[in-house]
């Protein structure tokens, strides 16, 4: 019998390295994969439409929500972040674990639907390399890193909301730590008794 994919819900600061970290787990396993967000913040540097995000403005984001087309949504320093549902849907029908990496907000709002989600919150080395990191990735105004850094400072409070803890200071390390996780989370008791059963 195949069972269910279940949804693998990443948050931490930006720049913390989830994108960096996920996407090495992702090359690595077949039997996980990563919805893509849709956002109205404007594209960084390098940044694909479909590939990193899905970009829209405001009223095709407004739309949206209201077609009820997204699992959950959240705004993040004045912009609108949210998960397509279809593409959830589709892949944890086929089996795959599907991987999000949404904020807190967003994370909450998973959670009260899905109970068996898997809630991930993975933080850098510290405060200060968080500065570092953003600033060496380039990406955001110097303004838009400092609210990113009070955001991250926010969401360390809420962080004990979550099942795993990982610590991005080697992103190998980290990687192999999240593969461990959904490894582990499939040997979970409960969804393997009817192997015990029928053995
Ligand atoms: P996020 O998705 O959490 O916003 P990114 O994956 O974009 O973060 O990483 C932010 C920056 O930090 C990028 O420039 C990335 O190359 C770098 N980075 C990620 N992980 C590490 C790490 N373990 N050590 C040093 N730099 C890292
Ligand atoms: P960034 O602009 O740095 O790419 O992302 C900012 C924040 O938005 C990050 O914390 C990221 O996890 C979060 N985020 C990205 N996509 C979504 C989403 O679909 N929903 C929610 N709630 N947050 C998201």
């Amino acid at each position: 019998m195949s069972e269910k994919g279940r949804l693998i819900v990443i948050s931490g600061p930006s720049g913390a390295g989830k994108s960096t970290v996920v996407s090495k787990a992702v090359a690595e396993r077949n039997d996980v994969c990563f919805s893509v967000s849709v956002t109205t913040r404007k594209p960084r540097v390098g940044e694909v439409d479909g590939r990193e995000y899905f970009f829209v403005d405001l009223d095709r984001f407004k739309e949206m929500t209201d077609n009820n087309e997204l699992l959950e949504h959240a705004e993040y320093c004045a912009n609108s972040y949210g998960t397509p549902r279809a593409y959830v849907e589709e892949k944890t029908e086929e089996g795959l674990n599907v991987i999000l990496d949404i904020e807190v907000q967003g994370a909450r709002q998973v959670a009260d639907k899905m109970s068996d989600a898997v809630k991930i919150f993975i933080i850098p080395p510290s405060m200060d390399e968080l500065r570092n990191r953003l600033e060496k990735r380039g990406a955001d105004t110097q303004r838009a890193i400092e609210a990113r850094l009070i955001r991250a400072a926010q969401e360390y409070e809420e962080a004990d909301f979550y099942d795993y803890l990982i610590v991005n200071d080697d992103a190998d390390r980290a990687a192999a730590e999240l593969s461990a996780i959904i490894t582990a989370e499939k040997c979970r008791f409960a969804l393997r008794k009817e192997r015990l059963e029928n053995a």
